[in-house]
C-alpha cells in the first residue's frame, strides 16, 4: 500500500528523546536525555492508598464517562489555588481538566489558529509546543532567549511586522530545554506588548513549581486584567507524569470553545486519574510534597553543575533555578551533532539542542541535560565522560 498522508503531519518531527531511549538499550547506557520527573519524587504510599479507597468507595463513579469539562471538585480546588497562590482573581477565567499541559497546548491552538497564522514562541522552544504549532500549518518566527528570557525587542519586532499573528507562546519558569526563568520586567513588558498588539498569551507552567532556588516570580496570569492569558499547568512534575492530568485557566470564551475541541479529540480526561489528583489535593499535602520534591532536584542539580563545573568549563551553562534541565552551549568549534553522538558512543545521552529549534537548519552548539531520572552515581560519571568526550577532539 503507498500511505499518502496529510500534508499537517508533513513537518512533523519524532520525538529525538524517544529516538535517543530507543537506542539506549545497554544497563550501563547513562540517560541525560529524559523529561521524566525523578522516580522517588511520586508519592506512591498515598496513590497506592488513594487508588484502593476509590475503587472500594466510588468505582461506579469513575468508570463511567465524565464531563468533558473536569471532575468538578478539581476543578474549583484549583481555581482556589489560583486565587491563594498567585492572586489570579478576575471572574471570567475558568479551570477545564485537560489531559496534561500538553493539551493546553493542542487544544488553544486548534481553537484559535488558521492555516497560515503566525505563533510566536521562545527560541530554543519545547520540542512538543513545535510539533503541535507545525501540525496545524501555521507560520512558527521565534524569539531569542536571554538570559532573564525573552528578547523584548525581537518579541516587538515581530508583533510589529508579521502578518496575522495570534499566538505568543512562551515558559517563564525554568524553560524546557533552556532551564532560563523571565524575569518580572519581561513579564511585565510581554503582557503590556501582546495587550497593545491584541495577541493571546498561552503560558505554559508545568515547572513552576518546581522553584529550588530564588524568589517564586508571580505568573504573567496574575496580571491578566484583559482576559488574553491561557494558564497551562500540570499534575506531571508533582503527583505523577503517567496519569495525564493537566488543566486550563483560561477566560470563559476561549475555554467554552477548548471543551468542544476536547469532546471531539478525547472526551474527557481519565476520570479515575482526575478523582485520584483530587483526592491527594484534598487529603495530603500537596505543598509538602512539593517540597520534598525541590529538594530533591536541588541535591540533583548542584551535583550536575559542580560537575560541570570541574569536567565542562570550556562549556557555557546557566544555573537554573527550578525545574529538570541544563542547557549546555559548547564551544564554536565543536559541531554539537557530531559531539552527541560521541558522547552516546561513550554511553551518555544527551539531547541535541536542534530538536529545539523552529526548523533542524537553525544554527545551534548547545544540548540539553536532564538531571531528573539519573542517581548521584550516573550525574557524576555521565558529566565526566562529556568532559572526557569534548577532550577528545583536542
Ligand atoms: N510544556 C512543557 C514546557 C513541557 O516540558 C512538557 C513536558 N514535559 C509539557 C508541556 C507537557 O506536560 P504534560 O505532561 O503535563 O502534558
Amino acid at each position: 500500500m503507498n500511505y499518502e498522508f496529510a500534508t499537517r503531519m508533513t513537518d512533523l518531527t519524532p520525538s529525538a528523546v524517544r529516538e535517543i531511549m530507543k537506542n539506549a538499550v545497554d544497563k550501563d547506557d547513562i540517560l541525560f536525555a529524559s523529561g521524566n520527573p525523578a522516580t522517588e519524587s511520586f508519592p506512591l504510599d498515598a496513590i497506592r492508598e488513594i487508588t484502593a479507597d476509590i475503587l472500594e468507595n466510588d468505582a461506579f463513579e469513575v468508570l463511567k464517562y465524565g464531563i468533558s469539562e473536569g471532575y468538578q471538585p478539581l476543578r474549583d480546588r484549583l481555581a482556589q489555588r489560583m486565587k491563594d497562590k498567585y492572586n489570579c482573581t478576575q471572574d471570567f477565567d475558568e479551570v477545564l481538566i485537560t489531559s496534561g499541559a500538553q493539551q493546553v497546548i493542542d487544544m488553544a491552538c486548534r481553537v484559535l489558529l488558521n492555516e497560515g497564522d503566525t505563533v510566536i514562541c521562545d527560541s530554543p522552544c519545547y520540542m512538543g509546543a513545535l510539533n503541535v504549532f507545525r501540525s496545524y500549518n501555521v507560520r512558527i518566527k521565534g524569539v531569542e532567549m536571554e538570559k532573564d528570557g525573552l528578547n523584548i525587542e525581537q518579541l516587538e519586532q515581530l508583533l510589529k511586522t508579521e502578518k496575522n499573528v495570534k499566538l505568543l507562546y512562551v515558559v517563564p519558569n525554568f524553560q524546557n530545554p533552556t532551564g532560563i526563568t523571565m524575569s518580572m520586567e519581561k513579564r511585565k513588558a510581554v503582557y503590556a506588548l501582546c495587550k497593545k498588539y491584541g495577541i493571546l498569551i498561552i503560558e505554559d507552567d508545568p515547572y513552576g513549581e518546581l522553584r529550588y532556588s530564588g524568589q517564586a516570580l508571580a505568573p504573567i496570569k496574575s496580571m491578566d486584567t484583559d482576559g488574553i492569558v491561557i494558564y497551562s499547568g500540570s499534575f506531571s512534575k508533582v503527583l505523577s507524569a503517567g496519569i495525564r492530568v493537566g488543566f486550563s485557566y483560561a477566560p470563559k470564551p476561549v475555554s467554552d470553545k477548548i471543551i468542544l475541541a476536547k469532546q471531539v479529540s478525547d472526551v474527557h480526561t481519565n476520570t479515575f486519574f482526575q478523582v485520584m489528583a483530587d483526592r491527594f489535593m484534598e487529603k495530603y499535602d500537596l505543598d509538602r510534597h512539593i517540597a520534598f520534591i525541590r529538594e530533591i532536584y536541588r541535591r540533583k542539580s548542584a551535583l550536575m553543575i559542580g560537575a560541570m563545573q570541574q569536567h565542562l568549563s570550556d562549556c557555557e551553562f546557566l544555573i537554573p533555578d527550578g525545574g529538570l534541565f541544563v542547557w549546555c552551549a559548547l564551544p564554536k568549534s565543536i559541531d554539537m551533532l557530531d559531539y552527541c553522538m560521541k558522547a552516546a558512543d561513550n554511553k551518555v545521552m544527551v539531547v541535541p539542542g536542534t530538536t529545539f529549534t523552529i526548523s533542524p537548519e537553525y544554527p545551534c552548539n548547545a544540548f540539553r541535560l536532564n538531571y531528573s531520572t539519573p542517581s548521584d552515581e550516573q550525574i557524576v560519571a555521565g558529566v565526566e565522560l562529556l568532559g572526557k568526550t569534548l577532550r577528545d577532539y583536542k
